[in-house]
């Protein structure tokens, strides 16, 4: 917030305003503490001084490149820079060394050819406006130069473009680092094309998206001593399994089903399909076509795509016979059975289905209607077969569905890196990061846990980093930086993964003993953190718990925690499908080994993600990390509407506005002694006077004004919050 001492009459100031976020304003009276004024659409107002910031009335009408420059580097600054270079179809603002993109949708004519990546090869950073391609550029730079790893983290809500951006840098390393004149599938062609097909089956149209992907995608490019693509390595991160059996209106499953069923008409009759609509995995929502895709067309290029990456045309083949089956898999309904709490096949369509589903994963029909019907239950005295209910049975066909998608999404990363190869030798790589930003809907359940927790991690990193940079600027000015502190979010992380003790080890816990549930699992969680600042048990709930994060509150119902944490195959659709008569199938559940066995059943997705996270974490520092945060300018997916409001939230829970925070901490304005010069020299009119040295002159300004705690650092003046204001009003007064 501005200082309320530089606030007088007449000044332009920002003040808040719950439709635009900030509204600017001159202040036309000020009594005790509260302020009236009139704002820019014409209202009086009257506010605390406290709550308002001055306007930079000297940004230049086209706002700034990077909003570092910006004189008074706060919430209303930013905002209003983004939203007046968006208008301009500027899309891409830097602060410091982060990258803001947002999302124009529309194209954005010549944003992506060749021609404009020739012109970002090897130029300064600052001398062509900010694009992805300039940060892309640096990465590979700074790969060659310092012979180090580098790594480029985009972040975004859903929607903000973070796919798009990650497609654009993957295009500009293959640029520099490709191949020309190699022919066949090069390395570099394997890399673009393995977005198609990942997307077809990890994408969805989802409410905020039409093309959502609904996993995290960590994608390490490795390089050879000269520079050239040598390998590729893509890990994935939590697939959503609960959209193959369960969706919402106007959303839609993962898009493999629509292009399947929009297949060529040998396909269509060999797996019995046609309409979506007839299909229960895909008709809970009336949302069938997208617009500006076709389902035929694209069918056919993710054949295309998956020739690239080197699936060949019977594992094709076998992929999609088993996204056929799950289709008919989820057409089978159950009735009661004749004796109590059992259950049978419903009826002639559904038989049809069960054995439709049966050939298509080449196994046989009854075992495929047990494997769903009933389970197998061992006592140290015999062996029972316990007749499940048709509740019961359809839960557990559900289940089949999950799994078998996710294997078979899994089986495709691991295709795809197996085929485009990994460089052993390779000593640098540039990592790119495409993971889901921090969520708080209206219902919060495990996913969204598991995300905010990334989101933690990465913003940790982050403001790691954002500080050390800060520092590494005042040793290199050889400026005093020792009391600059920040608040870090350890407590947040303790609170999720400490161990023993933190919210997953308590999951996992509560996951081994038979007996618990989610409301044990939950007064267990308020007994442990009772007294934590980051915890919260919500007023009127007893299974609802809330975090406070870095990036906002956010409360979580915990009815489906401790099912969705378990991460063990039921045992009798794993025999099912270990012994299909269809290889790929079979593949997809290798047997378990006995020692398996044991540590998978206690196995739980809460721990796998941490460690994978950690592994994830691990890489990351180990390389020069770029950043950039994508922001949906409004929840229309409309080109040049910038919802103001809506890109606060973005910009707070994104890290930008902490990164801003990190260097309020220290000393927010970095002024070059000759544009401080410039500006104040009218505060010091004898600076004409021979000799000239603009440091010594700098020196002299800030004397005058009587300023405390700046610095002067080698090129540059380091000023601490406020400070700025303070030298802009004197300037005034003296004009
Ligand atoms: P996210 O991955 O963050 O959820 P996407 O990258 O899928 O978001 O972008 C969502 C949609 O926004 C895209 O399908 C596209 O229509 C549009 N979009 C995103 N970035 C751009 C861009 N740079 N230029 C044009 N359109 C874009
Ligand atoms: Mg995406």
């Amino acid at each position: 917030m501005g200082l309320p001492t530089n606030i007088a009459i007449g000044s332009r100031v920002w003040v808040e305003d719950s439709t635009v976020a900030w509204i600017d304003g001159e202040v036309l009276n000020i009594k005790n503490e509260e302020a009236e004024i009139e704002t820019s659409n014409g209202k009086t107002v009257v506010a605390n001084l406290s709550r308002l910031c001055l306007m930079d009335v000297d940004v230049p009408e086209d706002g700034v490149d990077d909003m570092t420059t910006l004189s008074y580097l706060d919430e209303p600054g930013v905002l209003h820079n983004l939203a007046t270079r968006f208008q301009l179809n500027k899309i891409y603002t830097y602060t410091g060394n982060v990258l803001i993109a947002v999302n124009p949708f529309q194209r954005l004519t010549s944003l992506c050819d060749a021609h404009l990546m020739e012109r970002y090869k090897g130029a300064e950073l600052g001398r062509m406006s900010p694009h992805v391609f300039a940060i892309a550029d640096i990465s590979y730079r700074a790969m060659i130069d310092e012979r180090r790893s580098n790594s480029i983290l985009v972040s975004g809500e859903s929607g903000a473009g973070k796919t798009e951006t990650t497609k654009l840098i993957m295009q500009y390393l293959a640029f520099l680092g490709g191949h020309s004149f190699a022919e066949g599938r090069t390395v570099e062609q394997q890399i673009l094309e393995s977005n198609p097909v990942l997307e077809a089956f990890g994408n969805a149209k989802t409410v905020r998206n039409n093309n959502s992907s609904r996993f995290g995608k960590f994608v390490e490019i490795q390089f050879d001593n000269h520079g050239r693509i040598s390998g590729a390595a893509i890990r994935t991160y939590l697939l959503e399994r609960s959209r193959v059996c369960q969706i919402s209106d106007r959303e839609r499953n993962y898009h493999c089903f629509y292009l399947l069923c929009s297949a060529p008409a040998e396909e269509i009759e060999a797996y019995k399909l046609g309409d979506p609509r007839s299909f229960h995995y895909l008709n809970q929502s009336s949302c069938y076509e997208l617009d500006d895709v076709n389902d035929a067309q694209e069918y056919l290029a993710t054949r295309r795509a998956m020739d690239v990456v080197g699936i060949n045309e019977n594992d094709q083949e076998a992929i999609f016979r088993v996204v056929a089956a799950i289709l008919h898999l989820g057409n089978i309904d159950f009735a009661k059975g004749e004796e109590i709490d059992t259950s049978v096949i419903r009826d002639e369509r559904s038989m049809f289905h069960l054995e439709m589903t049966a050939r298509l994963l080449m196994c046989e029909s009854h075992a495929l209607e047990d494997a769903l019907c009933k389970r197998v239950m061992i006592t140290p005295e015999e062996i029972i077969k316990r007749s499940l209910d048709p509740l019961g049975a359809t839960i557990s066909r559900d289940g089949l569905a999950k799994t078998i998608y996710s294997r078979l999404f899994d089986w495709l990363v691991d295709k795809i890196n197996h085929s485009i190869g990994q460089d052993s030798n390779s000593r640098f790589l540039i990592g790119v990061l495409d993971i889901y930003g921090f969520e708080s809907f209206k219902s919060n359940s495990f996913e969204q846990f598991c995300i905010n927790y990334t989101n933690e991690k990465l913003q940790q990193h982050f403001n790691q980093h954002v500080f050390k940079m800060e520092q590494d600027e005042y040793t290199k000015e050889g400026i005093d930086w020792s009391y600059v502190n920040f608040i870090d979010n350890q407590d947040i992380l303790d609170l999720i993964e400490k161990k023993p003790g933190g919210i997953i080890a308590l999951l996992d816990e509560a996951c081994m003993f038979p007996r618990s549930t989610h409301e044990t699992f939950c007064e267990k969680l308020y007994q442990s953190f009772k007294s934590n600042k980051r915890f919260i048990r919500p007023k009127l709930t007893r299974t609802d718990f809330t975090i406070v994060h870095y990036a906002g509150e956010v409360q979580y119902q915990s009815e489906q925690f401790l099912d969705k944490n378990k991460d063990y195959i039921v045992a009798e659709h794993q025999d099912l499908l270990t012994s299909s008569k269809c290889p790929f199938v079979a593949s997809l559940f290798p047997p378990l080994v006995e020692e398996t066995t044991k540590t998978s059943k206690f196995s739980t997705l809460g721990a796998r993600f941490k460690l994978q996270l950690q592994q994830l974490m691990d890489t990351l520092n180990s390389t020069e990390p770029h950043y950039i945060r994508c922001v949906k300018p409004n929840d229309e997916l409309k080109p040049l509407l910038f919802d103001n409001v809506n890109v606060t939230q973005q910009l707070r829970s994104g890290g930008v506005l902490e990164a801003i925070r990190i260097k309020c901490a220290g000393y927010p304005t970095h002024k070059s002694f000759h544009e401080f010069v410039r500006r104040f020299s009218i505060l010091a009119p004898q600076v004409h006077e021979e000799p000239y040295d603009e440091k010594e002159v700098c020196k002299l300004i800030l004397d005058r004004v009587g300023l405390t705690g700046f610095q002067v650092g080698q090129t540059k003046v380091f000023l601490r919050a406020g400070q700025m204001a303070e030298l802009d009003s004197r300037r005034a007064e003296a004009l």
